[in-house]
């Protein structure tokens, strides 16, 4: 299996093998989460920058994900704007602080607007990301579903902001 060609972050298949591992894994008092992730309003960045500029976005989000959590958390990408953690060790109010401290740094990030056409020279933009946290017990596609819909709750209620399953 490779790796995502993109950011260099585990792709979909290993994060969920990963997700499954840590799941199973003794002793069965230690408390893990995993966060769906999701880039607000990413295709207005493609629209209006570029696909390239786009691109730039994605490996700057996995950077700063790489460059901020713990070396024992997993980071994938699930597809497009889509990335997953597992947070091993880590139960969700904990998960949550660090998470939002992320969307935090992520959203003053000044990206770089230029592409290979110069159309936008000189310009800069922010973009923000929203999070669902669930508990990572049991079935792992559970766990995912949880974690999908409170961040579909999140971007419900905004964007730009993390959520807890209830
Ligand atoms: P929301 O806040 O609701 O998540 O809106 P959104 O615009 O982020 O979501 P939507 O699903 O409408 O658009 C996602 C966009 O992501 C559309 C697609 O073209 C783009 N995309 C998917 N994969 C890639 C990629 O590898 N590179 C780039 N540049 N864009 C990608
Ligand atoms: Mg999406
Ligand atoms: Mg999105």
């Amino acid at each position: 299996m490779r790796r995502d060609p993109l950011t260099g972050l585990l792709n979909h298949g290993q994060l969920m093998s990963s997700a499954s591992r840590i799941c199973a894994e003794k002793p069965e008092d230690s408390v893990h989460t995993i966060v769906m992730i999701d880039i607000d309003h990413f295709k207005i960045v493609n629209d209006t920058f570029g696909h390239p500029v786009g691109d730039k976005v994605l490996v700057g989000l996995a950077e700063l994900l790489s460059d901020n959590l713990r070396s024992t958390d997993f980071i994938g990408r699930m597809g497009g704007e889509e990335f997953a953690i597992v947070m091993v060790g880590a139960g969700v109010e904990h998960s949550k602080l660090v998470i939002d401290r992320l969307r935090d740094l992520y959203s003053s990030v000044q990206f770089d607007a230029r592409s290979d056409d110069d159309l936008h020279s000189g310009k800069w933009f922010k973009s923000t990301f929203s999070a669902g946290i669930a508990p990572l017990q049991g079935r792992v596609a559970d766990c995912i579903k949880a974690a999908d819909e409170a961040l579909y709750q999140a971007k419900h209620q905004g964007r730009n902001m993390v959520v807890i399953a209830s």
